[in-house]
């Protein structure tokens, strides 16, 4: 079983095969170093089988009936289920992004915790001894388990917003006649993204998809609208898709002129909540330049976690933990490459 996940590539050294006697006393270090940081990430911990027993399923995962009965346990100490509608035996881990055992549990919580910590994707992969193919595909698996995040964040009181573009990947990039990459901060050869947040401190925050190009009122309206109370003040600069969003929730206007504005320092700008939360998430995908945009509302409901209570980043890891065992959704490695090899053209 445990040679399914087994990745070579990862945990190999130069001294595989080699008599250990023959090696110096370095090199032995150098060797035992690098197999005991590839098995930590990799063999299921002490604390596995605990985690999953503590999520106690009371529906079959393929037929939905709640005749489930408990089935014993597996070798490595997991509560196993059975079906009585229709005989499928299960376990806690069916149907969650923990299914196919490629990365421990422990080794998930360090995944999270250096991506979460602006980590590039080809540090993480190095720092725990995998694939560099193995830390995009949790990050895909990070993205079906935070869907949905933000979609019940309602903000309230004084709430600031602003836009932020960013440019899409050269591949996708539409060219001048002359082959020239048209440019300007409202091209279509970039990703605006809205960005909103409670004046407040330890107020919340939501950051979504406004689409390519230029705001429209009815876009913005798309993505501010479901994250705004009634009759909130909404603080902003002059940009006109956001009278839209005013007029369609009734909302206070408080607009004051972008170009005053970007020459007052941080502590007397009205926008300056919004604008160091632009400023993060920019630092944040620039430090993944390269990733897989196609899905770009994933990258944002993950820097939302970053960006939302709770505050502690331990805190922040376990959340996403029990909502990958809360609400089972998982993505086959098979699945993954083979849809991005057909889409990748
Ligand atoms: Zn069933």
């Amino acid at each position: 079983m445990s040679a399914r996940w087994h990745v070579p590539s990862a945990s190999a050294t130069p001294w595989d095969g080699v008599d250990g006697a023959s090696l110096t006393p370095a090199q032995r270090l150098v060797m035992e170093a690098q197999r005991d940081a590839y098995e930590r990430i990799h063999t299921p911990g002490p604390h596995d089988a605990e985690f999953f027993n503590g999520y106690a399923r009371g529906e079959c995962p393929a037929c939905h009936s709640a005749l489930v009965k408990r089935n014993g346990f597996d070798a490595r100490g997991i509560q196993r289920y059975a079906c009585k509608a229709c005989g499928r035996g299960f376990s806690p881990l069916t149907g969650t992004i923990f299914e196919d055992h490629r990365v421990s549990v422990a080794g998930w919580s360090e995944f999270l915790l250096g991506i979460m910590s602006y980590e590039s994707l080809a540090g993480i992969a190095r720092r725990d001894r995998r694939s560099p193919t193995t830390p995009p595909y949790q990050l895909a698996k990070v993205f079906m388990v935070l869907d949905g995040i933000q979609d019940g964040v309602v903000l309230s009181g004084r709430v600031q917003a602003d836009e932020m573009m960013y440019p899409v990947p050269a591949a996708d990039a539409v060219l001048t006649a002359e082959g020239r990459r048209q440019a300007g901060g409202y091209s279509r050869n970039s990703t605006c993204i809205a960005i909103a947040c409670e004046e407040r401190d330890g107020g919340s925050s939501v950051f979504r998809v406004l689409g390519r190009g230029k705001p429209s009122g009815e876009r913005a309206r798309a993505a501010y609208c479901p994250h705004l109370g009634e009759g909130l003040t909404f603080v902003h600069d002059r940009e006109n898709s956001h009278n839209a969003v005013v007029r369609e929730l009734g909302l206070v206007s408080e607009a004051h002129d972008s170009r005053v504005i970007k020459r007052l320092p941080d502590d007397e700008n009205p926008l300056w909540k919004v604008n160091r939360l632009c400023f993060l998430l920019r630092l944040f995908l620039d430090g993944h330049s390269g990733f897989d945009r196609s899905n770009f509302g994933g990258w944002l409901d993950l820097f939302s976690v970053m960006m939302n209570p709770p505050d502690d980043r331990l805190e922040k890891v376990a959340l996403v933990l029990d909502r990958a065992m809360a609400f089972p959704n998982t993505l086959r490695y098979r699945d993954y490459y083979g849809h991005r090899s057909s889409s990748g053209g």
